[in-house]
Order: structure tokens, then C-alpha cells, then sequence
């Protein structure tokens, strides 16, 4: 039997390394956005990550017909009452020090300058014909400014995670992959094409040093 194929429909950069990192593996072509360049992006009018993650799947399987695994995930910050949430990339500001700068600004109306958080990924495998499988990952931390840290994406300078006793931007990227709101979907997501499919993964080539 030819090995499955896999779209992973994703544009952001730092999204697509965590994910071909749990994923590469498994015996299963993965294919990219790059594959595709000319294809239309779909209007995420969804109001939550899960609804976003199946228009986005749905969309890219019926343009390519493939088999397609979309991710839609967003940082909730309980004292702004779970924003930015679905807006997370499209939130205030152009770039994240913007970004952080009225993140602060919102808190401190709110007479505080931190709160609890958690990071959400939701996701959705799809063929052209049906939705196959969904699952949501969290991870639960404290948002914590100024921003610090040089690894990771978006708002891991400022998420806390307190089990490390850092921000997401102080780890190293298997550290934060390992407890991840994108960890914990997508290694849900190898399991479960590894089910499927009847897949055996690959050795680990070993760690060096
Ligand atoms: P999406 O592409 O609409 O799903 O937007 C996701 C956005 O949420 C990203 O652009 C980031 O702003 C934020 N986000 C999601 N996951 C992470 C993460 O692991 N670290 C930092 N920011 C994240």
C-alpha cells in the first residue's frame, strides 16, 4: 500500500517546525502550504479555535483533495476576559511587542498586571468527503510581562509556564513541545494515524549529545 499522504495546512513557520517535529516519524508524506501557492486563503469566521480549525481543514482538502489537518490555537487571558482568543493573530498591534504593549495596558485598566492564561490548539483532520477526527489541546499558565526570552513564536515571551519557572520563550523547543497546548494535540493526532493507517513509526535516529 503507497504510504498515506498528509497536508499539514499551516502558513505559520513557527507552528509548522513543532508539528513536523512530533510528526516526522511516522511513515506518511507530508505535504505544505508550499506545495500548494496559489491557493486562496479561507476566511476564518469562526467564533471558537474548533469551528476555525474545521473551515480551514475543510476549505484546504476540498482545493487540493487531500487529506488535511488544520490547527487553529490562541492564547486566553482570564482577566481580559479569555482575549484575544480566535483573534490571537490578528490581535492589536502589528507586531508582538506591540502587541504585549496593549495587552499591559488592558491589564492595568483592569488594576493588574498579571492573570492566569492558557494557550488552546484546536484541530481537525479532513478528507474532501467528511471530517475524520478533532481534538483540542491546552496548556495552562500565568501571563507574565515584560516580555522575555528569544525561542518559540508570537506570545511565548510572555506566557508563564510555572512547572519550568519560565516563560515558553526561556525553553528549549522539545521542553515546550513536551507540554504544549500543540504537543498534546498532535501527538494525539500521530497516535491516532498511526491507528488508522496501521502505521509503524520510524526509529528514533539517537540524541546527540
Ligand atoms: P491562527 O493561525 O489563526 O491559529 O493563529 C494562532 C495565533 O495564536 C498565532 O499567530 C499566535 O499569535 C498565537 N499562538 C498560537 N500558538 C502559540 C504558541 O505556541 N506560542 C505563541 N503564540 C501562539
Amino acid at each position: 500500500m503507497p504510504q498515506p499522504r498528509l497536508l499539514v495546512a499551516t502558513t505559520n513557520r513557527g507552528k509548522l517546525r513543532e508539528i513536523f517535529d512530533i510528526l516526522e516519524n511516522l511513515p506518511v508524506t507530508l505535504l505544505t502550504l508550499a506545495d500548494y501557492p496559489d491557493l486562496p486563503e479561507p476566511e476564518e469566521t469562526g467564533t471558537t479555535f474548533a469551528q476555525n480549525a474545521r473551515i480551514k481543514a475543510q476549505a484546504y482538502a476540498a482545493a487540493t483533495g487531500e487529506l488535511t489537518v488544520a490547527e487553529d490555537s490562541g492564547l486566553e487571558i482570564d482577566s481580559l476576559d479569555d482575549e484575544p482568543g480566535v483573534q490571537s493573530a490578528r490581535f492589536n498591534g502589528e507586531s508582538y511587542p506591540e502587541k504585549f504593549a496593549v495587552i499591559e495596558q488592558m491589564l492595568a485598566d483592569r488594576g493588574t498586571d498579571s492573570s492566569a492564561a492558557r494557550f488552546v490548539a484546536a484541530l481537525a483532520l479532513v478528507t474532501p468527503a467528511r471530517v475524520m477526527w478533532e481534538t483540542t489541546g491546552i496548556v495552562e499558565g500565568r501571563l507574565r510581562l515584560p516580555a522575555r526570552g528569544t525561542s518559540g513564536f508570537g506570545y511565548d515571551p510572555i506566557f508563564f509556564y510555572p512547572p519550568y519557572g519560565r516563560v515558553f520563550a526561556e525553553v528549549s523547543p522539545a521542553e515546550k513541545t513536551a507540554v504544549s497546548h500543540r504537543g498534546q494535540a498532535f501527538r494525539q493526532l500521530h497516535n491516532y494515524l498511526q491507528r488508522a493507517f496501521e502505521l509503524t513509526p520510524h526509529a528514533q535516529p539517537p540524541s546527540i549529545g
